[in-house]
């Protein structure tokens, strides 16, 4: 079966071509995927402009989906079922993506499939070379959500704590704005903290000592807006230490509640998931604190951290695979741009 997968749930448009497995427990393989990401056309506002982005998606979704045919040498007839991301996200960026779903799927007489975009996030880890096993604790982390998870299978989602107010990218992010880097701010962050000391300056980690999974980010770019405005003029060159602490800040809460998380649930693998998982300091404490205690820690490809139609294909071939699914002939779409992960399968917490 030949799955087609279309993302636009917010400033990437992302399409793929996935096989999906002969057998129940074959892995689906990814045939080909193209991505444009419009973060070049959002920058000159500092932020996601909905109304562009959906623009935008609709003029790349189709030389995107020609391209990927193209590479990965099928015809528009081979396809078997379009998958799309209806949700959470951008609802005008949303309508794009599965707007153009079901029409192709009712041009080729084929059904489609509505995926969940942070189940796209939860299971791109299987699209690598080493792929996890379940069941597994799932850090979540990307530009909208933080959450920890039990996953037990395909489908099988408990929520174990989450973000009270700010996500960790949105941290990265509007840290990053405060320290007078672009949008957006992550990457550029974690690439100025190279330079930077991480213990330079004290900066608050929120619920790090709370007995719950839960996390909350808000305070911190507070604190990092303090210490810019005490340092005034002084700022420009203290800011690689300044983002190195910040970047210090966020990551040990998020590998610390990692570990109560394994404590908690006794489980022995961790799959990181979501463009925050592209993070190199997070990887790297994340990776020691997991190999003095004998646990795996899987990560997605690095280029499919971030939003991708791969990994829209991907659930779509397993959630069919695993029977969770009928993909249907059916071409009316609704979208959903608030829509909880936990809704998505049997909530096992
Ligand atoms: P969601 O999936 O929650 O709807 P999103 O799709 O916008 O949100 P992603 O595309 O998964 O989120 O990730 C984007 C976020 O990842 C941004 O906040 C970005 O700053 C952050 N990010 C990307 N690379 C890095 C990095 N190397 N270090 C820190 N943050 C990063
Ligand atoms: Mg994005
Ligand atoms: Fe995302």
């Amino acid at each position: 079966q030949l799955i087609l997968g279309i993302e636009s749930s917010c400033d990437e448009t992302g399409v793929a071509l996935v096989r999906a497995g002969a057998a129940q427990t074959e892995a689906p393989t990814l045939l080909a995927h193209a991505l444009h990401s419009q973060v070049e056309m959002h920058q000159a506002y500092g932020g996601v402009v909905p109304e562009l982005a959906s623009r935008d998606h609709i003029r790349r979704v189709l030389p995107l989906t020609e391209a990927v045919l193209r590479d990965a040498g099928a015809q528009l007839s081979e396809i078997d079922v379009v998958a799309y991301t209806q949700g959470p996200g951008l609802a005008g960026a949303l309508l794009v993506g599965a707007g153009v779903a079901c029409a192709l799927a009712a041009a080729l007489d084929r059904p489609v499939l509505g995926v969940h975009h942070l189940e796209g996030h939860l299971l791109s880890p299987f699209l690598s070379a080493d792929p996890p096993q379940f069941p597994f604790v799932a850090l979540l982390v990307s530009g909208g959500h933080t959450q920890l998870m039990r996953v037990d299978g395909v489908g099988r989602y408990g929520l174990l704590g989450e973000t009270i107010d700010d996500a960790a990218g949105e941290a990265f992010d509007k840290s990053a704005k405060l320290l007078g880097l672009g949008y957006p701010g992550g990457p550029a962050l974690a690439r100025l903290a190279e330079d930077g000391d991480p213990a330079a300056f004290k900066l608050p980690r929120p619920l790090l000592h709370s007995r719950d999974l839960d996390f909350s980010f808000a305070g911190l770019k507070t604190a990092v807006l303090t210490q810019a405005n005490r340092l005034g003029a002084g700022l420009q060159e203290r800011r690689a230490d300044l983002a190195a602490s910040t970047q210090e800040a966020i990551v040990e809460v998020l590998v610390r509640k990692t570990l109560a998380a394994l404590a908690q649930t006794g489980l022995e693998r961790v799959v990181v998931a979501g463009g925050v998982g592209a993070n190199r300091r997070l990887r790297e404490r994340l990776d020691a604190a997991c190999r003095a205690r004998g646990v795996r820690v899987h990560y997605p490809e690095l280029h499919l951290c971030t939003d991708n139609g791969a990994m829209i294909a991907m659930v779509a071939a397993m959630r069919l695979q695993a029977g969770l699914e009928q993909a249907r002939a059916d071409y009316r779409f609704e979208v959903r741009p608030r829509w909880d992960l936990a809704s998505v399968g049997a909530a096992v917490a």
